[in-house]
């Protein structure tokens, strides 16, 4: 068998799957991008972009585009829903000497995805293929086979390498039998959004509010329109119906109890979903390489998910573009798993555990004493910088970096 094809398949045009595409065009590498649904997906799913982030896909020119209509949040906040004083505010201008993007940059996900197929679709080099999905894979020493349908026909496709950014429940990493270590959350989450600016009750763009019993995230979101609305996230008991929960009458008393107001909530969207900690045994099998939530999942308490899947696409664009140049031996393929790995597994992994856990603390004295030392740190701008440089993913890029 000789799969000698020099063009390098891509599974899924998620966030992931587009950024790897474009980076992989523009050093000169073929690519077929495959991507099951007719067109891209629209859901509310991530929508806040940390510096790293926003660093690697600067070059592409993406980064431009997402300020037109993203909203930069320089402060955000750890607060407690029970004891108003307990209020950790981070000031990103504290780290303004380490990046050209000292805030956060809210844009929802199904906005980023259209700049992203928009630059894609000029490269010449890229074969954007959509209602193609991925259905099997077999490599040997020279490349890869693929296959993938279309309208219940299949199609044979050679390449010299696979990249599966194909989502959570990918079909790549299930074709090379790639373990997914890890568990689920026993709970589910439940997303709502709404018109009201909360920014006029004391909360920040983008605030983590700890209860025990329920804790609570509140982000500003652009939206398409002129104005911008909020996503609040909760989580949920499994064994309510889901339509119970989110009937809208019971949105609305929700709303209510959280900040009570005389008019009625414009209820604009809600859904459900499950969480997960779970990482692949190797990012890397042979040929076939993982990013993103193909390769890792967590929960998106800290805003970890999409952000990281972006930077293993700018981990692996270049080291794939040189081996696939042949600068380069197929061992500089390991330095991605490796240099990936262990930034989610040592910071993603570690610090969204670590944030949900910190929301959802039932001990009291526990509960002062983190909140106790989160407002310290807040408010002492050596440690403010350093909690900072970490929880913007700052940390990780360098951790990442001396991983040889
Ligand atoms: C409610 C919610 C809120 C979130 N909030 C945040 C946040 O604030 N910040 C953050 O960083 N992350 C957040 N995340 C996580 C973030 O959305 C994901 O990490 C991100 O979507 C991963 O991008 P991806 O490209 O790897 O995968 P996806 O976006 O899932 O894209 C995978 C693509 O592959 C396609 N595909 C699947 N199977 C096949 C196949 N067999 N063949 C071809 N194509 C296929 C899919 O149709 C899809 O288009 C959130 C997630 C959820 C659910």
């Amino acid at each position: 068998m000789s799969f000698a094809a020099r063009r390098v398949i891509v599974a899924g045009a998620g966030p992931v799957g587009l950024m790897t595409a474009l980076g992989l065009a523009r050093e000169g590498v073929p690519v077929l991008l495959i991507e099951q649904e007719p067109a891209l997906t629209v859901d509310l799913r991530a929508g806040s972009y940390h510096p790293p982030t926003l660093e690697a896909m600067a070059p592409y020119g993406i980064t431009d585009r997402m300020h037109e209509r993203g909203i930069p949040v320089r402060y955000w906040s750890i607060r407690d829903r029970h004891n108003p004083e307990w209020v950790a505010l981070w000031d990103l201008d504290l780290i303004a000497d380490l990046t050209p993007y000292p805030y956060r940059l809210h844009l929802e996900q199904h906005q980023l995805t259209p700049i992203m197929l928009d630059i894609l679709a000029r490269e010449p080099l890229a074969d954007v293929q959509f209602g193609a999905r991925f259905t099997g894979v077999v490599q040997d020493a020279n490349g890869v086979r693929v296959t993938y349908e279309r309208d219940g026909e299949t199609t044979v496709v050679d390449g010299a390498f696979l990249v599966g950014a194909d989502g959570g429940r990918s079909a790549v990493r299930k074709a090379i039998e790639m373990p997914f270590e890890g568990y689920t959350w026993p709970e589910r989450f439940f997303v709502m959004s709404t018109s009201f600016d909360y920014e006029s009750r004391g909360y920040t763009k983008n605030a983590y509010i700890a209860d025990p019993d329920e804790w609570v995230t509140l982000f500003q979101m652009p939206g398409e329109g002129v104005s911008p609305y909020w996503r609040l996230v909760i989580p949920t008991d499994t064994d309510t119906p889901e339509d119970v929960i989110a009937a809208p009458e019971r949105v609305q008393a929700w709303l209510q109890g959280f900040e009570p107001r005389d008019e009625a909530y414009q209820i604009l969207y809600s859904s459900f979903y499950r969480v997960h900690q779970r990482v692949a045994q190797s990012f890397r099998r042979g040929r076939v390489l993982l990013a993103g939530d193909a390769a890792h999942l967590n929960n998106p308490l800290g805003a970890f998910g999409l952000n990281s899947g972006i930077q293993d696409a700018a981990n692996v664009i270049p080291k794939l573009a040189a081996v696939w140049r042949g600068t380069a031996g197929d061992a500089l393929l390991d330095v991605y798993d490796r240099q990936r790995r262990t930034a989610t597994i040592e910071f993603v992994q570690a610090n969204s555990i670590r944030n949900k856990r910190t929301l959802e603390e039932r001990d009291p004295a526990v509960r002062k004493e983190r909140f106790e030392e989160l407002v310290r740190t807040a408010n002492t701008p050596e440690l403010a910088r350093a909690y900072l440089i970490n929880s913007s993913m700052i940390a990780a890029a360098r951790r990442a970096a001396e991983v040889a």
